[in-house]
C-alpha cells in the first residue's frame, strides 16, 4: 500500500457492520437506515432505467439534477448559484469530500480540522499531502476552543473543514461559531469545505450554512447528498456548491476520479429534491421519535449521554462501565450484550483522546431500536 495510506485500515464502519453480522449483535454502528427510501424516489429511478437513461452522464451532472440542487440551496439558505458553473453532482459526498482536498489542496498546505471527524477527511487530506492540524472539541458540548484555533492558523493555512450537524457527535455550530470561524478566514485568506449531509437531521437549532454568512460564499465548499435525506445511503449521489474559481479545481479533480456518476439515480435525485415541505417534516418527526427510544435506553443503561442536536447519531461516555477504552467496550458490548457502536478513536490524530467514547446510531426501525435498549438495560 502507498505510504500516504499505510496508517488506513479497512474503515471502522466496514469492520464494526461485519462484526454486527458474525455475532448477531443490533447493529447501531454504521449509519444506515434499516428501512428504505420514498416510493416516489425508487419509482422515480425505475421509470429511468426503462425510459433509457443508463449511459454516461455530463461529467459535472445531469442538468436536472444541477438545477434542482440550485433550487433546493436557494430555498434553504436564499443563496443564488449557478447549476452550470457552481454546481457538481458527484458519487455522493464522500467523492465531493476527496475532489475537494485533491482538487484545492497543494502538498504541504495546511488544513484545520475539528476532532472528532469523520474518518475520510483524514484519509483524502493525505492522499492530498496536505498538513493536517486537529483541533479537538471536548465533551459535553464539544464548543469550538477559540484561542486554540486562532493560533493554529497561519500564513500556511489554505482551509478550514467543518462538518454541521457533526457527525459523531450531533454537535451543531452555533451561529457565534460559525462567524468566528467566518471571521478568521476572511481575514487571513482561508478556505471552509463545509460538510452538511446532516442538514435537514437539524432538531435542537436551526441550520445554519457557513455559504450563507456575509463575505463566506466565495471562499466556501458546500457539500452535501441524498444519502440521510431520503433514506437511501447506497445510492451515492452527492454534489459541492461552489463559486466558480474554486469549482474550476474541483472539477478538474472530480473529471479524473469518478467522470460521472450513475444517470438514473442522478434522474430519480432530482425528482427527491422537489419533495413537498411535509417530507422533510415528517422525516424529523419520525427521527426525534427515535432518538428518543435510544438516548431514554442508553441513560436508563447507564451511559453518560452527550446532547445531541442534529444528525443521526448519539455521543456517549462508557467509562461508568469500566472498561479500559472504546475498543474494549465496544467488543465487550458486541459479545456479551449483542449490540454494535463505533469505537470514536480513530476519529482522532492521537486515539486516546477518544479513549472515553463510543457513537450510537438510530436509523433503525423503533422495534430494532426498542430491541438493542432492552439487551442492554438487561445485560450491561
Ligand atoms: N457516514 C456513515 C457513518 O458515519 C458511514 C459511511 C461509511 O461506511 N463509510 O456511519
Amino acid at each position: 500500500v502507498a505510504k500516504r495510506l499505510e496508517k488506513f485500515k479497512t474503515t471502522i464502519f466496514t469492520q464494526m457492520s461485519m462484526l454486527a453480522i458474525k455475532h448477531g449483535a443490533i447493529n447501531l454502528g454504521q449509519g444506515f437506515p434499516n428501512f428504505d427510501g420514498p416510493e416516489f424516489v425508487k419509482e422515480a429511478a425505475i421509470q429511468a432505467i426503462k425510459e433509457g437513461k443508463n449511459q454516461y452522464a455530463r461529467g459535472y451532472g445531469v442538468p436536472e439534477l444541477n438545477s434542482a440542487i440550485a433550487a433546493r440551496f436557494k430555498k434553504d439558505t436564499g443563496l443564488e448559484v449557478d447549476p452550470e458553473k457552481e454546481v457538481t453532482v458527484t458519487s455522493g459526498c464522500t467523492e465531493a469530500i476527496a475532489a475537494t482536498m485533491l482538487g484545492l489542496i497543494n502538498p504541504g498546505d495546511e488544513v484545520i480540522i475539528f476532532a472528532p471527524f469523520y474518518d475520510s477527511y483524514e484519509a483524502t487530506l493525505s492522499m492530498a499531502g496536505a498538513k493536517i492540524k486537529s483541533i479537538t472539541l471536548h465533551p459535553p458540548d464539544f464548543a469550538v476552543p477559540v484561542n486554540e484555533l486562532k493560533s493554529a492558523i497561519t500564513k500556511n493555512t489554505r482551509a478550514i473543514m467543518i462538518n454541521t450537524p457533526h457527525n459523531p457527535t450531533g454537535k451543531m455550530f452555533s451561529r457565534e461559531e460559525l462567524e468566528l470561524i467566518a471571521s478568521l478566514c476572511i481575514e487571513n485568506d482561508v478556505l471552509v469545505f463545509t460538510d452538511e449531509v446532516y442538514d435537514k437531521l437539524a432538531f435542537e437549532a436551526e441550520h445554519i450554512c457557513m455559504a450563507s454568512l456575509p463575505g463566506m460564499y466565495e471562499r466556501t465548499v458546500t457539500m452535501n447528498s441524498i444519502g440521510k435525506t431520503f433514506s437511501l445511503t447506497g445510492w451515492k449521489i452527492g454534489w459541492a456548491i461552489a463559486p466558480p474559481h474554486l469549482t474550476w479545481g474541483f472539477r478538474q479533480a472530480h473529471s479524473f476520479l469518478t467522470f460521472a456518476t450513475s444517470t438514473p439515480m442522478q434522474w430519480a435525485a432530482s425528482v427527491a429534491l422537489k419533495a413537498p415541505d411535509t417530507y422533510f417534516e415528517e422525516l424529523k418527526r419520525d427521527y426525534l421519535v427515535k432518538k428518543e427510544i435510544l438516548v431514554e435506553g442508553l441513560k436508563a443503561s447507564g451511559f453518560i449521554v452527550y446532547p445531541s442536536s442534529g444528525t443521526y447519531f448519539v455521543v456517549v461516555d462508557h467509562t461508568p462501565f469500566g472498561y479500559e477504552n472504546d475498543v474494549a467496550f465496544c467488543e465487550y458490548l458486541i459479545r456479551e450484550v449483542g449490540v454494535v457502536a463505533i469505537p470514536t478513536s480513530v476519529f482522532y490524530l492521537d486515539p486516546e483522546e477518544g479513549k472515553n467514547l463510543v457513537r450510537f446510531t438510530f436509523c433503525k426501525d423503533e422495534d430494532t431500536l426498542r430491541a438493542a435498549v432492552k439487551r442492554m438495560k438487561e445485560r450491561l
